[in-house]
């Protein structure tokens, strides 16, 4: 986008002011003699760090004169990844920063290796927070991001003696340029401690310590902020114990704060229930929540009209105690009375829900929100109350409703039988007074069986004993919009998570589909594919508008182009099988297909089912003879993924990807027509690397678990087709993109409970699938009896079964698997539809995607500049 710049004079003198500054940061912030790559990249990034704190000084200053209503997107994570080369590009300065590097010897492609990733959140959800602040910023529009200052990010993934081991990511170690620490933004947050009446005495505190992360725009002067905190001991509380000369204690307090954000849970779409979680949470929620009022209060003399000025957009149910604290603090701190306070609560929050599984729906213990947080315990019940309060009309309403439709049926059916045992008939008038007295009393009890279905606080379905807090419900009730984040996702929800609701208010919930940041995900890790868009186009304004992407499609139908197109898929192949090399030790040539499964590894994503497919096409070659052989279109097959540290399949699935792996690249008869890899510690700078290689990729969800998903979209963009199912946005994609262009197999998400129901009695077992479990089983990739439970999981219906549906699928997966085979023989008409992803699917924009909640949610509009 600016490579012309350098040639020109101004810019050379630009490079040569940004070498100076370089050098100065090395020789006086960091004092550094030599210039090794990571004191490059540190003082590089430290340049750039003061460009940073100049923007956006500049943004704040401005809106805080404007005073434009903000969005506050909470979430507790966010998966940043690198920050250098998209720093850099974003503020328009790659070719300045590229020559000053090479005038001071290094180069920037070694100086930005360097750079650890910031993996402050486990996938997808936090992705795509990441990419939302990116997207706010380049619309200009009013929005921080806020979250935790984990010490300790995702855990590094290694592999040894054929197993995942986690390693502990301290990513700090070198100190961090991309962020500036405010001491003087602190704010108090109290857990624990008594209750008297209302008035809430918590017994543990911390201060909450703003960091500011600056969120530079695309070719905009806009520069926002990820705000995020950390924990100190609270200095009073830490006075008071060396005051009384307990220093043991004053340490034990500092400990304590340390914990609250030593580091991230590494659970992606399953929750564990800890109390320190909840911790997190809340410190977090509160010390944002405060932080915002303290700015609004500087402006505005009273807080009702909070609602205008700002908006909190929940990421999932992680930070849903914001409906509590904000009325703690608007009703307690502030003074407001609890009515008004609840008009401003549910004006100023909204929810985007992210799952349909129960085990990822957060449920917190009663006994455990009513001892950290008493007050807001409170507040939960009482709220419940008013709910239930509100909506018992309309609940007795249809009870009475469904009593009558019953009670028709019933009388309908009476008369039938009267009317055949007419000689009966003594007795009847007096029994049917009875059954009435009867439905009387019935009727109040169903009410308030009926009312269970709406109550926040709800029993335990596995211990009656215990009562639990349903997080989403308190979102839903607590928010003025909900949202799901693909479309057949957002009817899900409607569907089968929160139906009474959408009965009361069914104009609460929207559907707002995912989308990802085209700069990191096109234009940044795929510069050759972006240079090649952007000469075809004439424009690179593709980058900020991606309807333009559009354009692309009568390329398409050019071969010369097609032929430049798949050059760059050759370039971007040959770059991730030097990885491989480098990573795994395998040589894969790039004249296979590259077919790529990466992802978090669970069992609903299910990489099993891939895997047993590679086992079968693994027996097929070895059966067949020489001939054969030179007819199968050769494929290296790459998976990266981290499983949970506690998820006990997923580390299963692991180990039988790395076990197969071993087996079949070993294999000499094998050879080139089939490699298997699996590639590491999966994370934002991986994925980077891996997905403009792609060819093919897998997104073979069970339909209805993936809520959206949003690698697909970068693989999409990068030109890859998908194998898939009809799960999240696949759906979405193969609209766009055309269906005949996607492989898409598999059951409906309407069928799943049905077939689940049936699953006990499923005879219909493809052979492959059992040839390729017989295969695990006999030891064929070493360790049978480690494989043995996974085996079973889908195959026993006593010890598993078959959840995700893998059986079900597996026959339609091989078909879809053939047409691959088949269409890649033809590279043309291969390349052409290659073309056609990229050019359908600028509706994946990020951009896309925030605009629509800046109308339709937030009524945030852009605060540009001049
Ligand atoms: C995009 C992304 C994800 C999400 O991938 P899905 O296939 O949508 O689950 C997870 N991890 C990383 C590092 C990503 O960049």
């Amino acid at each position: 986008m600016n490579k012309q710049a350098t040639s020109n004079g101004a810019a050379a003198a630009d490079a040569a002011a940004v070498a100076a500054d370089i050098e100065a940061q090395r020789r006086y912030r960091l004092a550094a003699k030599s210039s090794d790559p990571q004191t490059m990249y540190q003082a590089a990034a430290w340049s750039v760090h003061n460009k940073l704190v100049d923007a956006f000084d500049k943004t704040q200053e401005y809106w805080k004169e404007k005073d434009p209503k903000h969005v506050y997107y909470l979430s507790a994570e966010f998966l940043m990844g690198r920050t250098l080369t998209n720093a850099v590009h974003n503020l328009g300065l790659e070719g300045e920063y590229a020559e000053a590097l090479k005038n001071l010897g290094a180069d920037m492609e070694t100086v930005r290796s360097q750079e650890l990733d910031a993996a402050l959140g486990n996938g997808g959800l936090g992705r795509l927070a990441a990419c939302f602040l990116d997207s706010m910023a380049t619309l200009d529009l009013p929005g921080w991001g806020y979250g935790i200052r984990y010490r300790y990010g995702m855990f590094k993934q290694a592999v040894k003696d054929g197993l995942q081991v986690e390693l502990p990511d301290y990513w700090l170690d070198a100190g961090n340029p991309w962020e500036i620490r405010r001491p003087e933004t602190q704010f108090k947050v109290g857990f624990y401690g008594s209750l008297d009446g209302d008035k809430w005495t918590p017994s543990e505190e911390v201060v909450a310590e703003a960091y500011d992360v600056p969120i530079p725009g695309y070719k905009t002067k806009t520069c926002s902020t990820l705000r995020l905190w950390d924990a100190l001991p609270s200095s009073e509380l830490d006075l008071a114990a060396f005051n009384a000369g307990d220093y043991v204690k004053a340490v034990e307090l500092k400990r304590k704060a340390d914990e609250i954000t030593a580091v991230l849970y590494p659970n992606d779409a399953t929750e564990e229930g800890k109390e320190l979680r909840l911790k997190q949470q809340f410190f977090f929620v509160s010390a944002s929540l405060q932080d915002t009022i303290a700015r609004y209060l500087e402006k505005h003399s009273d807080l009702s009209g909070l609602a205008e000025k700002a908006t909190f957009q929940m990421n999932d149910t992680h930070p849903t105690i914001a409906v509590a604290e904000l009325m703690r603090l608007l009703i307690d701190v502030h003074g407001m009375d609890s009515n008004a306070a609840w008009g401003v609560t549910t004006k100023a929050l909204a929810y985007t829900n992210h799952t349909v599984m129960p085990e990822a729906l957060e449920k917190w213990p009663v006994r455990v929100i009513g001892k950290l947080l008493p007050r807001h315990m409170q507040l939960i019940e009482q709220i419940n109350t008013q709910w239930l309060a509100s909506i018992k009309d309309h609940v007795s309403a249809k009870v009475a409703k469904e009593q009558a439709a019953k009670k028709a049926e019933a009388a309908a059916a009476a008369v039938k039988v009267a009317a055949a045992a007419a000689s009966a008939a003594e007795g009847k008038e007096a029994a049917a007074e009875e059954a009435k007295a009867g439905e009387e009393v019935e009727e109040v009890d169903l009410v308030a069986e009926a009312l269970k279905a709406y109550s926040i606080v709800q029993e335990n379905q596995w211990n009656k004993d215990e009562m639990l807090v349903n997080m989403a419900y308190l979102a839903v009730v607590g928010s003025f919009a909900v949202n799901g984040v693909a479309a057949i996702h957002s009817e899900i929800i409607k569907t089968d998570i929160f139906p009474h609701f959408v009965e009361l208010f069914p104009q609460r919930f929207q559907n707002k589909t995912n989308g990802v940041t085209l700069r990191r995900w096109l234009a940044y890790c795929n510069p050759e594919l972006s240079a090649l868009i952007t000469e075809a186009l004439g424009t690179d304004a593709w980058v900020k508008d991606a309807t333009l992407l559009a354009k692309l499609k009568p390329f398409a139908e050019n071969a010369e182009f097609r032929k430049r197109w798949r050059a760059v898929k050759q370039a971007k192949k040959a770059e991730l099988a030097a990885h491989i090399k480098d990573v795994t030790g395998y040589e894969v040539s790039t004249n296979s297909m590259f077919d790529i499964h990466v992802k978090r590894i669970h069992e609903y994503k299910r990489q099993f089912m891939n895997a047993l497919s590679i086992i079968h096409r693994y027996s097929e070659i070895k059966a067949m003879s020489p001939e054969e052989r030179k007819k199968v279109v050769p494929r290296v097959c790459v998976f990266g993924g981290k499983a949970a540290s506690a998820y006990y399949m997923a580390k299963k699935i692991v180990a039988l990807v790395l076990s197969i792996a071993e087996t079949i690249n070993n294999d000499k008869e094998v050879g080139d027509l089939l490699k298997v890899v699996f590639l590491p510690n999966y994370n934002v700078t991986e994925a980077e690397l891996i997905i403009p290689a792609a060819e093919l990729s897998q997104h073979i969800s069970t339909a209805g678990t993936e809520a959206s998903g949003t690698s697909n979209m970068k693989f999409a963009l990068n030109g890859s087709f998908i194998i898939g199912t009809l799960d999240g946005a696949n759906i979405e994609i193969g609209e766009n993109t055309g269906f005949e262009n996607l492989f898409i197999f598999g059951i409906k998400a309407e069928e799943i409970n049905r077939l689940r129901e049936e699953r006990k009695d499923f005879k219909d077992y493809d052979p492959r699938f059992i040839a390729a479990l017989d295969l695990i089983k006999s030891g064929a990739f070493g360790r049978p009896d480690y494989f043995d439970d996974l085996v079973a999981s889908i195959s026993d219906m006593n010890r598993g079964n078959d959840w995700f549906l893998l059986a079900n699928d597996f026959a339609s997966y091989m078909d879809a698997q053939a047409e691959v085979d088949a269409l890649y023989s033809d590279q043309e008409e291969w390349t052409r539809r290659s073309i056609i992803y990229t050019a359908s699917n600028g509706f994946f924009s990020s951009d896309r995607t925030i605009d629509q909640y800046a109308r339709e949610i937030w009524n945030v509009q852009p605060c540009a500049q001049p």
